[in-house]
């Protein structure tokens, strides 16, 4: 019998930029069983604004539980037998909501737009502040990026919301808190809450204590009484009552998509780390008990806290805005692609790319450089230039991204990397992943098990008190793939310093 076979299970929402997902998967094996998946659309109102409509990514959410759990009908297994789910989210992404109606008050605004420039100088004070000036309560720059300027931009310029918070109706939000709060019960009294992950990503959170913290709020005006409780990555925290295949299952583990993967790729040890390759790109680094304060562009954020009360795992995290989704500029707006699976059978045909660099700094650049001024540009194009070499010159921009990163870690942590674990849509490119071993001069390992962020919220989900179907430090890893430097020193260096041109050319096009 197939409860005997697969042990109890855990579902995984896995909530993402572009879709959203539902896992299920066998605590026994730690295989997915089955999973449904609902693109999420993007509203683009203007240049550099990136919205989402918070109840098509609740219903999404809804939907992909409902196919799942006829899906598992099919394979003659009981959704009954899901004991716990897990919640991980796209980061940052900043929705506020009235407690009494249940209506956002505003679209989301999703972690890559960059409206919110001009609130950055103002909490800058038009330069007189350093940009790193919260960084020791918070790990952070002021930055467009985190949800405390998304918060305060739409204070500021969304009417009725300034009247929702004096009144008393106003609830914010990441994603994970907006559909925690509507699965269990919504406005029949939704738990409003958040996990130290998420928390660790809107810059009012103390990174020492854990807590909101009232100077933080302060400086941005945000009131304390519409933020989520936080709480620990790992615990019960309330029951679902909104869907009705999965009512009365508890919901017991949250952590941001990044941290998520982290766990998923069982980075429990400090000098581990992680690359995921999606929309944009994201490398995390666990410090263990330490909070590292970067000197060279990286963040400090939580990596885990597994149960209310535990010590937190921290991590240093360089985030790179544009990495997947400059593939589907060059299918949606320049039209040389199809698809993103033609990119590597094209990128081959480009031999040498020769001069041909491209620096897709659309959300402005996050790590290291964290310039909102920066601009994209493309540079060495000849009469031979064609499209492949664009597309090649895209690929390489996300390989030069990463090493950015490390090298930064490098000089924060002492000692360098000796692999680096990858997932992600676009680890499926095996071009790629081996010119990333060839740019970054280590290997590069993907496991066979693709699903690492959604399996990080298993986890999360699994271990919490009260579920316990699984035990963290007894998890395996899974198998996986090696990409091994096959490029020399001289070459890659010469490659990474024309970039780094090319980089300097982004960061001196700004017209502000
Ligand atoms: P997210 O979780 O951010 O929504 P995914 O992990 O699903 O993103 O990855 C999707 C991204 O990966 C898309 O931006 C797409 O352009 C890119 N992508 C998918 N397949 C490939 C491929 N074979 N080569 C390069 N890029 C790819």
């Amino acid at each position: 019998d197939t409860r005997k076979k697969y042990g109890p299970l855990i579902g995984s929402i896995d909530e993402g930029t572009s879709s959203t997902r539902f896992l299920v998967f066998a605590s026994k094996t730690a295989e997915v069983l089955t999973f449904h998946q609902v693109p999420v659309p993007h509203i683009i109102p203007k240049e550099g604004w990136f919205e989402q409509d918070p109840n098509v990514i609740l219903n999404a959410v809804i939907e992909t539980v409902d196919v799942t759990c006829d899906n598992l009908k099919k394979l003659n297994i009981n959704h009954e037998d899901i004991v716990a789910v897990g919640i991980t989210n796209q980061r940052e992404t900043t929705i506020l909501w009235d407690p009494t109606t249940g209506k956002p008050l505003y679209n989301a605004l999703v972690w890559m737009d960059i409206r919110t420039s001009s609130t950055v100088d103002e909490i800058l004070q038009n330069g007189k502040r350093p940009q790193n000036f919260l960084q020791n309560q918070c790990g952070l720059p002021v930055s467009t990026y985190f949800s405390a300027l998304k918060i305060k931009w739409m204070m500021d310029n969304v009417e009725g919301v300034k009247k929702a918070i004096e009144e008393g109706r106003c609830l914010f939000g990441n994603v994970d808190t907006w559909l925690v709060w509507n699965l269990t019960g919504g406005v029949k009294g939704g738990l409003h809450i958040t996990d130290v992950t998420n928390a660790s990503r809107t810059m009012l959170m103390n990174i020492e204590t854990l807590k909101w913290d009232p100077q933080l709020c302060k400086v941005f005006d945000i009131p304390m009484e519409i933020l989520p409780e936080i709480r620990s990555s790992s615990e019960i925290y309330g029951y679902i009552q909104k869907v009705t295949k999965l009512t009365g299952v508890p919901i017991s583990g949250i952590l941001g998509d990044q941290q998520a993967a982290l766990v998923g790729q069982m980075c429990f040890k400090m000098g581990q780390a992680k690359s995921t390759y999606g929309t944009g790109c994201f490398i995390l680094y666990n410090t263990g008990a330490y909070t590292v304060r970067s000197t060279h562009g990286l963040l400090t954020t939580v990596g885990y806290q597994f149960g209310a009360g535990t010590k937190p795992i921290y991590a240093l995290e360089g985030s790179v805005a544009i990495a997947g989704i400059s593939i589907k500029w060059l299918r949606d707006n320049l039209q040389i692609i199809n698809d993103p699976k033609d990119c590597s059978e094209l990128a081959a045909k480009a031999e040498e790319s020769g001069e041909v660099c491209f620096v897709p700094a659309f959300s402005g650049l996050y790590a290291p450089y964290w310039r909102k001024d920066a601009r994209s540009v493309i540079c060495g194009l000849t009469e031979e230039t064609k499209p492949e070499h664009l597309v090649k010159a895209a690929l390489e921009a996300v390989c030069f991204q990463v090493r950015d990163v490390l090298e930064a870690m490098a000089l924060d942590c002492d000692f360098p990397l000796t692999k680096l674990l990858v997932d992600g849509g676009m680890t499926a490119n095996d071009y790629l992943m081996q010119m990333q071993a060839d740019y970054c001069g280590i290997p590069v390992v993907r496991p066979t098990m693709a699903e690492t962020t959604s399996l990080g919220a298993a986890i999360a989900a699994g271990s919490a008190k009260g579920v316990e179907v699984w035990h963290v430090e007894k998890i395996e890893p899974v198998p996986s793939d090696t990409f091994v430097p096959s490029i020399n020193e001289n070459v890659r260096d010469m490659k990474y310093s024309r970039w780094k041109m090319a980089i300097k050319r982004s960061l001196g096009w700004a017209v502000e």
